[in-house]
């Protein structure tokens, strides 16, 4: 590809674009390796205690960054690598609060150290004098809490993220309400270090029945020295699952064995937008998980009929009781390998007017976007030939590591390989209780391409 469509700094297999790299649905922009899960076995240290509510929340050292390595940090950019630090002045433990200043002296920002991640300090305050203490984390939790309410997702029968880590200046901290329960994920040490007072902020803010740490991103978890298992943490847990609403739309949702945190609300509005298209048409829906884009098609979109198929056998199990609550008797769940059933029905000869493609993160790692990109190309040409003429393609990547230029020059080189014009209708990304902060575009990774295939 040319160099002048990627953004600067952002090839694949360069380093990392500022003196961080890290996490979200951290599919994946994580500092490099930092998803390996098959390293040497390392006994996890014990769980961060909770610090007590009134902690003063005040410096116990001063972390000092190499010269010409500030910038990102004076641009509010959270995680600062060690490989960016020049000295501390002071012995912070592990979840201690600490100044961030330049070579000179000069204050930065405040954050929290951790010496077992490399993503050393987690930058969380850019004024000067400002203590992270309970109130601190409660006005941050009430800043998230009133951006749902001004995005209209406070209904109490849906479903929200609440928090998105970086996107609402909490790094390492999600938050998903569905009805009244709250399932909050960590992915760092400083975060779970202040659980209490985080709960206690989203018990004032959100009065859930109950709390839940879903430890999802494990792999995260160990780097930063975490060993968090799922639990109840406040309140009840539901017996049962969950149903929300969404629209005209309800869904069953598994807050304690579900993927994620239970349901993918990334992808609302792209559900909303794939179904716009899908009237009368025969829809397939790859990767369906609890089949939120098959079941929104046959429903909202009045599709012909829908053949939904996932490789997870609990999955489909969720994706068929969800068809049947919605009442959508056109859908057909199928337990299959994804890249096996789309040859096979490419075999078959089958044809379809929509094809929705929601695989799972292909790029683990840096690393590993070239590989990505080839599976990424073989599901979205075997796809295009399913395509009748004029038929839509729904094509996601939730590879934060793939940038959504890599992701559209796949789609181009399918394009010229299957001869066929592939229109872009729409480039969609995640739901916008999902924000990404300017300041840390490795928070984006949801891509969603809406085309008309000729
Ligand atoms: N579209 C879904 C989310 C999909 S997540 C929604 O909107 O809710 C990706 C899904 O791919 C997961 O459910 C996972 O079980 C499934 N998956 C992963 N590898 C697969 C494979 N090789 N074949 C079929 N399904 C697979």
């Amino acid at each position: 590809m040319p160099d002048g469509r990627r953004r600067p700094g952002r090839k694949p297999g360069s380093g990392p674009r500022h003196d961080a790299k890290d996490n979200r649905r951290p599919r994946d922009s994580r500092p490099e390796g930092s998803r390996r899960d098959d390293g040497p076995a390392v006994e996890p240290p014990p769980p961060p205690t909770a610090r007590p509510i009134d902690e003063p929340g005040l410096p116990t050292a001063t972390v000092l960054v190499k010269a010409k390595r500030a910038r990102p940090f004076f641009g509010r950019h959270p995680w600062v690598l060690d490989t960016a630090i020049e000295r501390v002045e002071g012995t912070p433990a592990d979840g201690d609060v600490v100044d961030l200043a330049t070579h000179e002296g000069r204050f930065i920002a405040r954050g929290i150290w951790n010496a077992s991640s490399r993503l050393r300090v987690r930058l969380y305050a850019f004024d000067a004098g400002v203590p992270l203490d309970a109130p601190f984390w409660r006005s941050r939790i009430e800043t998230a809490v009133a951006l749902r309410r001004a995005l209209g997702l406070d209904d109490r029968a849906g479903a929200a993220r609440l928090i998105n880590s970086e996107g609402d200046d909490l790094s390492g901290l999600i938050v998903d309400r569905y009805g009244d329960h709250l399932a909050v994920q960590l992915t760092s040490l400083a975060m779970a270090g202040r659980l209490d007072a985080i709960c206690d902020a989203l018990e004032e803010a959100v009065k859930p029945a109950g709390i839940l740490l879903r430890g999802a991103d494990r792999g995260l978890s160990k780097l930063e020295g975490l060993h968090l298992p799922d639990r109840v943490i406040r309140g009840t847990a539901p017996d049962g699952p969950v149903f929300i609403r969404e629209g005209n739309l309800s869904w069953g949702v598994d807050l304690t064995e579900g993927q994620k945190t239970g349901f993918y609300l990334d992808q609302r509005e792209n559900r909303r937008a794939a179904a716009l298209l899908a009237r009368d048409r025969r829809v397939l829906d790859l990767f369906c998980y609890s089949g939120g884009f098959a079941v929104t098609c046959a429903v909202t979109g009045a599709a012909r009929s829908v053949l939904a198929v996932d490789g997870s056998p609990k999955a489909t199990a969720l994706a068929r009781a969800n068809a049947d609550f919605n009442g959508a008797a056109n859908v057909t769940v199928e337990t299959a390998d994804a890249f096996a059933r789309i040859d096979s029905l490419s075999a078959a000869g089958e044809k379809f007017g929509m094809v929705i493609l929601d695989p799972p993160k292909f790029a683990r790692s840096r690393g590993a976007i070239d590989e990505a990109l080839r599976a990424y190309h073989r599901i979205n040409r075997v796809a295009v030939d399913l395509l009748e003429p004029g038929g839509i393609l729904v094509t996601c990547s939730c590879s934060g590591s793939v940038s959504r230029d890599d992701f559209l020059e796949m789609l181009s080189t399918v394009a010229q390989r299957s001869g066929r014009q592939i229109a872009m209708l729409e480039c969609r990304g995640a739901a916008p209780d999902h924000p990404v902060s300017a300041s840390c575009l490795e928070g984006e990774y949801l891509k969603c391409i809406i085309a008309r295939v000729a």
